[in-house]
């Protein structure tokens, strides 16, 4: 018997926190995974030296400029990596037949069309990208369906819901015995405050992150709590779920990921140090288990796990977002679109930290809900939403 043929991986976003660190975990597994393709928006430093290091076939950046300077820096290297720019060349690397593993780690709707391409392919989908799932579902899924693709939920609360569930569980959580997926949350760093004590939230502050370290964009969405309302978006879709099956339960210590209840009275819970290398080495082995570089979990000095209600009063996201949720259509789409300028405005120093609740309800309240017929209809209502959302930061 030869060698098994390596896994070719292209890494969507490979310059940002889930990026890196799923290199991390390739680079521990040199005999089963080669990277084909690194991906990043404006980072080009980063992204030569991640080149050095892995090898890829492609490199791709937003821009032409910052490729044409990473193509002379690999030149002088002797690197032969062909170097990309634009959104043509990020679906090039996702569908490429070359590929046999797409990460989905860019943050936002600009990672929605690689996303679906490397759904369309047929690929093995590693999906932290949760905006994408959000803004088009329905429509997601039935690629995924379709196509016969391999979705794997990166995001860890999802991958600890994924593990916790039967290996088949297609066709609605009742038919397995599930009756609730139990969705841990932190709290983020401004668990406990007034609504009055976080108007004065500043963007370092909403960025520290007490359990984990990530993007600038998902840390605000934690401290807002919107990351949870799109998690639960993504939680109904990634698991045939009805929003009221999906109960968000903050748990301060991170150490629970999510769980499953089940009919008989069990529920089962995934533990695990807060270090996103065991999804990411989980969605990349699967059904298989690999070394992740993440210490063992020691219990002793855990100690105690607790368990809190959330606070919708002084944190409307997670309300907003189950409400998106219920409305269906583009309503999602509309829901993100607003957060992503929102939380923008919010880095900026534009807009207060309960400002991003404020806006996100404003556009909501304007913008009409359309059935997610097809892909133009959830990218007309993204625009039209971040028209709107802008809009209103103009007029105040
Ligand atoms: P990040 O900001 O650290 O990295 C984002 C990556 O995407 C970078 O490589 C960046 O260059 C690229 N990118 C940004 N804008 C782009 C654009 N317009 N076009 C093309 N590429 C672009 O973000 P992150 O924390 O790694 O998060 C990535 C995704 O994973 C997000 O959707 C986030 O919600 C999700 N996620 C992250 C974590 C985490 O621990 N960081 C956990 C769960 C889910
Ligand atoms: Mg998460």
């Amino acid at each position: 018997r030869g060698e098994p043929r390596r896994q070719a991986v292209t890494v969507l976003g490979a310059t940002g926190s889930i990026g890196t660190s799923t290199l991390d975990v390739i680079a521990r597994h040199p005999e089963r995974y080669r990277v084909h393709a690194l991906t990043a928006h404006r980072s080009r430093e980063a992204l030569l030296a991640q080149c050095r290091v892995h090898r890829p076939a492609v490199a791709v950046l937003d821009r032409e400029a910052d490729a044409a300077w990473l193509r002379a820096r690999l030149a002088e290297a002797g690197l032969a990596t062909e170097v990309e720019s634009g959104p043509d060349a990020l679906v090039a690397v996702a569908e490429a037949s070359a590929v046999d593993v797409v990460m989905a780690a860019i943050v936002g709707a600009a990672g929605l069309l690689p996303t679906l391409a490397a759904v369309d392919a047929g690929k093995r989908v590693l999906l932290a990208n949760k905006e994408a799932l959000v803004m088009s579902g329905a429509l997601f899924m039935e690629a995924v369906a379709k196509r016969g693709a391999t979705l794997l939920p990166i995001d860890s609360e999802h991958n600890a819901i994924y593990q916790c569930l039967p290996v088949e569980h297609r066709g609605g959580l009742a038919r397995h015995g599930v009756t609730q997926l139990l969705l841990t949350a932190s709290g983020g760093p401004f668990r406990g405050w007034s609504a009055r004590e976080l108007a004065e939230v500043t963007p370092a502050q909403a960025c520290a992150h007490p359990n984990w370290s990530m993007g600038r964009k998902i840390s605000v969405d934690s401290a807002t709590l919107m990351n949870k309302g799109l998690e639960l978006i993504e939680a109904c879709w990634l698991f045939d779920a009805r929003p009221e099956q999906v109960q968000v339960v903050v748990h301060p210590q991170s150490v629970i990921h999510s769980m499953a209840a089940y009919s008989d009275g069990s529920v089962i819970a995934q533990l695990g140090n807060p270090d996103m290398r065991t999804p990411i080495a989980y969605g990349l082995a699967w059904p298989e288990r690999i070394e992740a570089g993440v210490e063992a979990l020691d219990l002793f000095q855990v100690a105690r796990l607790d368990f809190e209600a959330p606070d919708e009063a002084a944190f409307p996201c997670l309300r907003l977002a189950r409400e998106a949720m219920a409305a269906g259509g583009t309503a999602p789409a509309v829901l993100n679109a607003a957060n992503e300028v929102a939380v923008e405005a919010f880095l900026e120093g534009r807009l207060a930290f309960t400002g991003i609740a404020e806006l996100v309800a404003r556009v909501r309240d304007i913008e009409p809900i359309a059935p997610a017929r097809d892909l133009e209809t959830v990218l007309e209502a993204d625009a039209r939403a971040r028209r709107a959302a802008r809009e209103w930061l103009a007029r105040r």
